[in-house]
């Protein structure tokens, strides 16, 4: 037997939310996920009236339906232009159907779509470096993620500042965000969580502001408003990522939170209370100049030179 829409109280609810209870209809749910990213956008002070927004779109549901909401959400902003970037990593098979379905999506919704590779970039592609990872570790050193990872980060800045984009919307979702939390700490890089807000803090030369405006969405929720919306996504997973640490997380926080319903918003929220208490003693840390590509860095040399010399391209 169907219930009820919780909010509406006439449509029939197709979905509960486990950590509150509600039971939603298709079109309240829907709208409770763009409420709670206007929401986001809103304290965090993400957006201007008149920026221009680089998306970072993978091809995956997160982007996607990040890319679907702030086209909509763009709106009430008229001044503000949008525009996907999408990086091709260089992962055989996998990026592929992401690049095809990032065009498309971008050509239905009227979005600008722009592309760069690894290749482009920094002259080799990601399977390139896992292989020569491998020749070098025999498999023991960094996972291709943790390389993936710093150089798209690069990347994407790099396109955003070249286009002239004030703010770099990326997808990362709830549960990015807490992984990321654990990872720090299991990392033994606990400070590190204090510098990384849903927007970032200071406004440094060479670096776009970067917004994560799903912060706060479950990453369940965004694959079923995806699902919902018939927003083109793409399912097959990257080869490489079952290896790295943070699946190993994600299934730990997974299985702790079907047993306690709002765990992750838990974990969310004290990061957020460190992130206050902790503000004024992190920021003191001052920048550089990387001292091989003049990148802004904390170190002498930036995380993306100390990666790209361990393989020695
Ligand atoms: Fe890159 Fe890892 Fe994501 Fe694959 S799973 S795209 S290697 S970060
Ligand atoms: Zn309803």
């Amino acid at each position: 037997m169907s219930s009820t829409c919780t909010i509406c109280k006439h449509r029939d609810a197709i979905y509960t939310r486990p950590y509150s209870g509600e039971k939603l209809c298709n079109r309240c749910f829907c709208g409770s996920i763009e409420n709670k990213v206007r929401a986001t956008i809103s304290n965090f002070e993400m957006f201007r009236f008149d920026d221009v927004i680089a998306v970072g779109v993978s091809g995956g549901k997160d982007s996607m339906a990040l890319l679907h909401i702030l086209t909509k959400l763009e709106k009430s902003y008229p001044m503000a232009e949008l525009t996907a970037v999408t990086i091709d990593e260089g992962i055989h098979g996998y990026r592929d159907e992401a690049l095809r379905i990032t065009k498309e999506s971008c050509r239905k919704l009227g979005v600008e779509h722009v592309t760069l590779s690894f290749k482009q970039l920094f002259g080799c592609e990601l399977d390139e470096l896992t292989q020569i990872l491998l020749e070098k570790t025999n498999g023991a050193g960094l996972t291709p993620c943790a390389y993936c990872g710093v150089l798209r980060r690069r990347a994407l800045n790099s396109v955003a500042r070249e286009y002239g984009a004030t703010k770099l919307a990326t997808a990362h979702n709830l549960d990015d965000e807490t992984q990321t939390v654990l990872l720090n700490i299991l990392h033994g890089d606990p400070l590190r969580m204090v510098r990384s807000r849903p927007i970032s803090s200071s406004r440094r030369a060479g670096f776009v502001c970067r917004t994560k405006p799903l912060c706060e969405v479950l990453e369940r929720e965004v694959a079923l408003y995806a699902y919902l919306k018939n927003v083109e996504f793409q399912s097959v997973p990257c080869p490489y990522a079952s290896r790295a640490l943070r699946n190993d997380v994600r299934v730990m926080l997974n299985r702790m939170e079907e047993k306690h319903p709002g765990l992750k918003y838990t974990v969310y929220r004290s990061a957020e209370k460190l992130r206050e208490s902790l503000k004024d003693y992190v920021s003191l840390e001052s920048l550089g100049k990387c001292k091989h590509c003049g990148e802004l860095t904390v170190n002498e040399t930036c995380q993306e030179c100390e990666l790209l010399k361990t393989l020695d391209t």
